[in-house]
This record gives structure tokens, sequence and C-alpha cells, in this order.
């Protein structure tokens, strides 16, 4: 398109006219009523992968994408027509190497002094970047709403009752299997923030849980736990036990957005502990009067006056006899620990003398053995204990360290006061126990790989029976051990 060569304000404006549309990033066209083009500029050519010249006398609809041409021609008929003077649409053209690319055309009528209708001015703008990132945004967000539809079935249908609580401990969010179980320990509706005091007990099933240790509460309050039991409801007879676990909620940056909870009915776990203890506790209860009558008559036995073979074979019997007694009366322990707790008789006793006789009778095994014991004890340390109990947890830490110590190995018993407390630690130089293993050796039936390797004998019982005792009397048992170098127990005893 040349500028008119009559100079003044005309030709200024057409020269600017024809500078624009040479440089102007936005793709622009004449197009005869023909559908031609008759003019276009370098950004058009450019658009669609041409030159000026070959674009020049093409039919748009030879450079117009097949699905989107019926809408293009519709509104080109329509500004023929003179229903319109503009319109806009979004549309693909098609480039010389066949790609489609994605504009956004604007289209006005240009008409004549008569106001008669001769061209239309194309102005077209490249957005296959903007389609394409909109494709990506909208495919991202089918992709959330699909995980959003996942999550919230998963959320709606898992056997575990589920509780979102935001930052500041009011319930966001609960399944249907939390709903379902809100009533027991709040019968008369829940206000929905974290913290209402309901029909919650502790393991004991008569101990109200006080605001404090309501799981919600401590969750709220940023705390996360697992494996927190307890029972709800108000009937005895229909109560159920959960198992809860709670996690905090983050934003990338750190912020706490809340926590959730996570609530699994145990009920028929724990009625099924309660009958498991029931059951040893009556077995061992019965095994106990005929095991002590046989014990009985075979002392007076071997006090007769018998051939060496029979009372060497007697002397078998009973320490088989004896060993099943330990064990039988160690069950009923760990059983009316589970049960009903251990009844304790406590009494002001001298802790320094208990520690020194169950050493004097630790000596022999020792002795034969090959094991070195030494005691480190105070002229007296009274404390008020259970002195039988007590006896039977130095019992069991002296033996197991002589059994599991080798010929020529040693244990050290040291007896002190600390703070507050009495301390009793037996060190020995044996077998030790495996860093992994550390954190089972309380539990019931446990029993170390090297023990079991070395085939020495023991049940798994003796420790649990000791922790149990030291926690009926608010004290502790901790162990540090390195696998061949030894271990050290320590039973703390608060005065
Ligand atoms: P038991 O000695 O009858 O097996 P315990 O409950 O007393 O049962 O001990 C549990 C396990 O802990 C043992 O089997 C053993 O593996 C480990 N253990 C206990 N005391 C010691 C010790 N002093 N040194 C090494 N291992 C020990």
């Amino acid at each position: 398109m040349d500028a008119p060569a009559d100079g003044g304000p005309a030709a200024d404006a057409a020269a600017l006219w024809q500078l624009t549309l040479q440089h102007s990033p936005v793709g622009m066209a004449l197009v005869d009523l023909a559908g031609r083009v008759t003019l276009v500029n370098p950004a058009f050519a450019e658009m669609l992968g041409r030159d000026a010249d070959e674009v020049v006398g093409l039919h748009f609809a030879e450079v117009t994408h097949d699905e989107d041409l019926a809408e293009d021609t519709r509104y080109f008929q329509q500004a023929l027509a003179g229903e319109l003077d503009s319109y806009r649409l979004r549309k693909r053209y098609l480039r010389a190497d066949g790609r489609p690319m994605w504009a956004d055309l604007s289209v006005g009528v240009v008409r004549d002094d008569a106001g008669r209708l001769h061209h239309v001015l194309a102005q077209i703008l490249d957005i296959s970047e903007q389609h394409h990132a909109e494709q990506r945004l909208a495919a991202a967000n089918a992709e959330i709403e699909r995980e959003r539809q996942s999550l919230d079935t998963v959320f709606e249908t898992v056997g575990v009752g589920l509780l979102i609580l935001d930052d500041e401990g009011r319930y966001v969010r609960m399944n249907r299997k939390h709903r379902e179980t809100m009533n027991l320990p709040f019968p008369d509706g829940h206000a929905g923030a974290a913290g209402q005091l309901g029909h919650v007990y502790r393991l004991d099933g008569r101990t109200l849980l006080t605001r404090e240790e309501m799981p919600s509460y401590r969750a709220a309050r940023g705390e996360e736990f697992t494996d927190y039991r307890y029972w709800a409801g108000d009937d005895p007879l229909t109560r159920a036990a959960f198992t809860t676990t709670a996690r905090q909620v983050r934003s990338p940056s750190g912020r706490r957005l809340g926590a959730v909870l996570a609530y699994q009915e145990i009920t028929d776990l724990l009625r099924a502990l309660e009958v498991k203890d029931q059951f040893v506790s009556s077995v061992s209860h019965e095994l106990r009067t005929p095991l002590t009558a046989v014990l009985g008559h075979l002392e007076m036995l071997c006090e007769e006056d018998l051939p060496a073979d029979v009372v060497q074979r007697l002397h078998v019997v009973r320490r088989n006899a004896d060993r099943l007694r330990t064990l039988v009366s160690d069950l009923l322990l760990v059983a009316q620990a589970g049960e009903v707790g251990l009844e304790m008789h406590r009494l002001e006793v001298d802790l320094a003398m208990v520690v020194a006789e169950a050493v004097d009778s630790a000596c022999p095994a020792a002795e034969a053995a090959g094991v070195s014991l030494a005691a480190d004890l105070p002229d007296g340390l009274v404390a008020r204990v259970d002195e039988q109990r007590v006896r039977q947890v130095v019992d069991n830490l002296l033996s197991n360290a002589v059994k599991y110590t080798e010929a020529g190995g040693s244990v050290r018993v040291v007896l002190r006061r600390v703070a507050g407390a009495v301390e009793l630690r037996v060190a020995d130089t044996g077998i030790g126990i495996a860093p992994n293993e550390l954190c089972d050796v309380f539990d019931r039936f446990f029993r170390g790989g090297a023990a079991v390797e070395k085939h020495i004998p023991g049940t798994g019982l003796g420790l649990e029976v000791a922790s149990s005792i030291a926690h009926a009397h608010g004290g502790t048992i901790t162990v540090e051990s390195e696998l061949g170098r030894g271990s050290v127990f320590t039973l703390t005893l608060p005065i």
C-alpha cells in the first residue's frame, strides 16, 4: 500500500498508517467482499509462515482450520449482509507447514464515503501461547478435581474415623465413620471445637479424661501422637475403645494450618486382651495350688534317707518344678498387672539389705558361671516399697546379668540415692543387646536374638514382670546396652 504522493496532513497520516502496518506485532489484512486477501502486513504473513506476496490473493478459507471455517464464514456473511459492523472470534489459522495457529480475530467493515461496504479489515493476534497455557491449566484443574474426588471417596469410605481441625481447633470436617461414633462420647451433641468434655475414659474404664487429655485438644495444641487409647461411652456394656493418631498439617512455608486425627475402633481387641489376661490369670492360679503341693512333698522326700541315684533324680524333678513355679507366678503377675493392676504391700524397707541378700543368693550361680559379682551398697537406704516384689526385680536383673555374661566377665551392682529417688544399677560385661531390640526387651515373651542363638534358657517374662513392678511403684527400669560389650539396667524408685 503506497502513501498518496501529494504532501499535506493526509499524506502524513497515510505514511504513519503504512509505518504502523509494517511494524505492528498485530497481524493485519484487508479482505475484499469475495473473501480474498488484498493487503497483508509482515506480522500476519509471518504468523502464517509465508511471504506477504503469497498471502495476497488467497481466500481466507484457504488459511482457516476446517473446524473453524463454518463460524468464520457465517460472521463474514453477516457482515456482508450489513447485519454486523464488526465481530470477534477465536479461531485457528493454518500455517504453511500445516500446523494450526490459535488467533484472536477482530474484524471491522470498511465503507466508502457513500456508506457502501467495500472491504473488511482483519486484525489478528497470535494467542497460541495463551491457548496452550489455558489448556495446561484446564488439564491441571481437571487433575486436581479428579484427585479431590478420589480423596473425598477415600475419606468417606475408610473404616477409620477421620477428623480435620483448623489452626484454632475448630472442626472443619469429619467423615461418616467418625460421625457415627460421635454420639457415644457426646450423646447431647458436640459444639464443633476441640476439647469438649464427654464420656471418655482412660483404659482403666473409670477415670474420665480431662480437657488436656482429650485427643482432639492435644492435637489442637500442636501435639502429634500415635496409638493413644481410651474408652468412649457412658455405659460399660456398650462403650467402645478407640486408638487415635494425630498429625499436624502445615503449609509449605511451615505455618500450622491445623491437624488431622484418625480414630480406629479397637473394642474387640481390648476385650480379647482382657479375656486373655483373665484366662492366663485363672490358669496360673489353678496350676499354682497343685504345684505347691508337689514341691512340698518333693522337699520332704529329699530329706528322706533314699538311695543316692533316687535323690539325684528327685533333685532334677525339684529344680524343674521350681522353674515351673517361677513361670506360673510370673504369668500370674503379668496377667494381674494387665487386668487390675498390681496390688502393693508397701512398708519401710532397708533396700541396701534387700539388695545385699539378693547379691548373696546370686553368688553361687555367678561362681558356677565363672562370672565375678561385686556390689557397691550404702550402709542403709530406707524406702517405702513392697519388699517381696522389689526383691523379685533385683533377683531378675541379677540373674539376667549372670545368665547373659560369659565366663570371665563381671557383674557390678550399685545402689545409691539420687534426687527424690533410689537408683539400682546392674551392669554386666555380657553378650549385650542389639540396638533394634532394646525397645522390645520389656515386652511379654520377648527373647533377644543373641540369647536364642546361644541357647541361653529363658521365658521372656522376667523383664515384663520387673517393669510392671517398677511402674506399680511409680518407678522405671531403663536399659543401655551394646552388643558384645555388656548391658546396664537401671531401676529407679521414687522415695
Ligand atoms: P528371659 O531372660 O527369661 O529371656 P527377660 O524378660 O528377663 O526374659 O529378658 C528378655 C530378653 O532381654 C532376654 O531374652 C535377653 O535377650 C535380653 N536380656 C535381658 N537381660 C539381659 C542382659 N543383662 N544382657 C543381655 N541381654 C539381656
